[in-house]
């Protein structure tokens, strides 16, 4: 049985369901590995690819080229509850786990990339706030998120690094009625978007270390560039944001100096959601590729029928299907209450890897096609390359793995959780990792 068959019996009671079962499947592709996931995880997983298929092409290339999504689509994707998939119900979400978060977010990419980051984005800040929030904090910053009225984001790269977190510049200083932030980071995915409500961000507090703040959308001092439009995710408001000695009250998260040990938990769970969208993204490069194989024609054939084409399509089958049991293995993991941070850099490894050789191939099998600016596959090679770099890079992920080395046992290499024993997403996210010692394994 796969661990995830089992997740339907641990699911909160209760959660909203957005849309009817009665929808008929979307021809995803992935029955053939008979994942039987959650009803409450199929329905919202089918509504959001129903919507996303749903929207005008033009809409994504006029997005790519302003650098965002218009605010219509963005709140109506929101609408689907997306973004709160993954948290207990208790706190707001839908009680769907990593497993029905990850799997929502994958079958976003497989349309559309720069969708899926927007929302990842969002729900990462949104994990971020329920981790080290006060009740009152969640209230202001978390409830908004996850009713969807707007957008969280993340600030933890500055232009001298990412992938050094404990290096941080960005200073805070203590006022007599809260704290005052000095520093720029670069690089934010929402950060340019017009639905921005808060920004979370590292900020470094003499005599106590790296503290997390909360800086809400309309801050004084707190100026947004314009969107950046970098190769990948080029519509999801990737944008600077300055804080120029922006005052914040009432919004340190968490307890002082422990800033770091709270992102890099949430890191963790980011991890998991970028592995899950690798995958989803790989998927929608063969679905993409062997459509096009099977309906275009060459020296008097498919292009299905050349024992090359044939090759690189079977090849991208088995890359999309890896990446999904990676990612669905490691988020059942999390929901299990394990600690993953083994298991999540090498599903982040193995699926955005996957990501860019599906995105390589995708263009190869379109041909000039697949160059063309607006052309959906043009997209992927980018959004995949992207993949490869955010949330720790790959080389981060392959220091991680290397330091897990010490603890593994040739027996039991990747410290694997027994299949029988795993339950799932009862109030969503499970125990978090700790901070290994001395590690600072990037954005
Ligand atoms: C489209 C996009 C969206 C993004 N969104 C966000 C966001 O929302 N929030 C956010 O905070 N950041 C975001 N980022 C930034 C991203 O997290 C960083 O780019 C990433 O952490 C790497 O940091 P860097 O670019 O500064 O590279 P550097 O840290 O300068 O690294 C450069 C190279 O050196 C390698 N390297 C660095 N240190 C080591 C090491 N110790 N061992 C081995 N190799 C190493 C890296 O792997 C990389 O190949 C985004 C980036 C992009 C492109």
């Amino acid at each position: 049985m796969w661990p995830w068959r089992g997740a339907r019996a641990g699911l909160a009671r209760g959660a909203p369901v957005p849309l009817s079962r009665r929808a008929p499947a979307p021809a995803s592709g992935e029955e053939h590995l008979g994942l039987d996931l959650p009803p409450e995880v199929e329905d919202i997983c089918r509504n959001v690819t129903r919507w996303a298929r749903a929207l005008p092409p033009e809409l994504f290339t006029t997005a790519a080229e302003q650098g965002v999504f218009p605010a219509e689509a963005v709140l109506a994707l929101l609408h689907l509850g997306v973004q709160r998939a993954a948290l207990p119900v208790r706190s707001g979400g839908l009680g769907l786990g990593a497993v029905g978060g990850g799997a929502a977010l994958s079958r976003l990419a497989a349309v559309e990339c720069s969708l899926a980051a927007v929302v990842m984005a969002s729900a990462s800040c949104a994990a971020l706030l329920h981790l080290g929030g006060t009740p009152s904090q969640k209230r202001r910053w978390l409830r908004p998120l996850l009713r969807g009225e707007g957008l969280g984001a993340i600030a933890l790269t500055e232009p001298d690094g990412g992938s050094d977190l404990a290096a941080v510049r960005t200073r805070a200083e203590a006022a007599p009625d809260g704290w005052h932030l000095f520093g720029h980071k670069t690089f934010i995915t929402n950060a340019a978007g017009p639905l921005l409500h808060v920004v979370v961000t590292l900020a470094r507090v003499d005599g106590a270390g790296p503290c997390c703040f909360a800086v809400p959308a309309g801050t004084p001092g707190l100026r947004l560039g314009p969107p950046l439009r970098p190769i990948g995710w080029t519509a999801a408001g990737v944008g600077d944001v300055t804080f120029d000695g922006c005052l914040v009250r009432n919004a340190m998260l968490g307890a002082p100096g422990k800033g770091l040990s709270l992102v890099l938990r949430a890191l963790t769970q980011g991890r998991l959601a970028i592995a899950a969208i690798g995958a989803g993204l790989a998927q929608g490069a063969w679905e993409r590729c062997l459509a096009r194989a099977r309906g275009r024609v060459s020296a008097n054939g498919r292009l299905l029928d050349h024992e090359a084409v044939r090759r690189m399509l079977v090849d991208m089958w088995v890359r999309a299907a890896a990446a999904r049991l990676f990612a669905l293995d490691a988020a059942a993991a999390l929901d299990a209450g394990r600690d993953v941070r083994t298991e999540a850099a090498m599903a982040k490894l193995v699926a955005t890897e996957a990501a860019v050789d599906n995105a390589k191939s995708a263009v190869q099998i379109f041909g000039a096609a697949g160059t063309r600016p607006g052309e959906p596959v043009a997209r992927l090679w980018g959004d995949a390359k992207v993949l490869e770099i955010v949330e720790g890079t790959s080389e981060i992920q392959r220091l991680v793995l290397g330091r897990a080395l010490e603890r593994a046992s040739p027996e039991a290499p990747t410290e694997a959780v027994p299949v029988a024993g795993r339950g799932a997403a009862r109030g969503g996210p499970g125990r978090a990792e700790a901070v290994p010692p001395g590690s600072t394994p990037g954005t």
